[in-house]
């Protein structure tokens, strides 16, 4: 089974995809952690400054940090890829040419206000990545700014704030979400409504996926 989740901003693309790579024993590809990670080791593609924006990266760059998975792994969620119709298209030529195929494309909505106010609340433990909010009560951390379970201070996101969020809210418009009507056609396309909490969310993503 093979997944690719589409969200606009701070939909809970990343928390679903975690949720579904356990239950349903998937890979997760995430484009966002990826690209963070090579920023960590040097940047080698300067990309920090393009990222720090809301500004997508190129479709270059992407593939050659994906191709590789998409061909070896067996069974996975995307997600962040793809991030736009040219993306879409590439993969398709890399699954035609692997025999593989998407099963469900899952599309997150969120009206842009709520979207805007959950970027803003966001803070996440550098140690192992979990992610709060201190504006949603069931994400809050116990303690303000630091993490539940191992007791980081917890950092905000570069990329999370009002500025950076208009940007990547307007990219998501132009480019992300013409990937909608590319998959509703396809006739694999399932709509969830992302502004209940996560546990409801997912509820409904397991209703659709079925039992394993
Ligand atoms: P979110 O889920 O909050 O939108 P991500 O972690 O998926 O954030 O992505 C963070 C940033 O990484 C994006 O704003 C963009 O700059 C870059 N990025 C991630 N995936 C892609 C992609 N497939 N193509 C281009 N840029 C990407």
């Amino acid at each position: 089974m093979n997944i690719i989740l589409i969200a606009p901003p701070a939909a809970g693309k990343g928390t679903q995809a975690e949720f579904i790579s356990k239950k349903y024993n998937l890979s997760c590809i995430s484009t966002g952690s990826l690209l963070r990670e090579t920023i960590a080791n040097g940047d080698p593609f300067q990309i920090q400054k393009k990222m720090r924006d809301g500004n997508l990266i190129s479709d270059d760059i992407i593939i050659s940090l994906v191709r590789e998975k998409l061909i070896d792994l067996n069974r996975f969620v995307l997600d962040g890829f793809p991030r736009n119709i040219n993306q879409a298209r590439l993969l398709d030529e890399i699954f035609k040419e692997v025999n593989k195929k998407i099963d469900f494309v899952i599309y997150l909505s969120l009206e842009k206000s709520l979207g805007e106010q959950r970027i803003i609340g966001r803070r996440s433990c550098p140690k192992c990545k979990k992610v709060y909010n201190i504006y949603v009560n069931e994400l809050r951390p116990s303690n303000e700014n630091t993490c539940d379970d191992c007791k980081e201070s917890l950092i905000v996101r570069e990329d999370d704030n009002k500025e950076t969020f208009e940007n990547r809210y307007k990219i998501y418009k132009e480019q992300t979400e013409p990937l909608i009507d590319y998959y509703r056609s396809k006739g694999v396309l399932f709509e969830i409504d992302a502004s209940q909490d996560k546990f409801e969310i997912f509820r409904e993503i397991e209703d659709l996926l079925g039992e394993v």
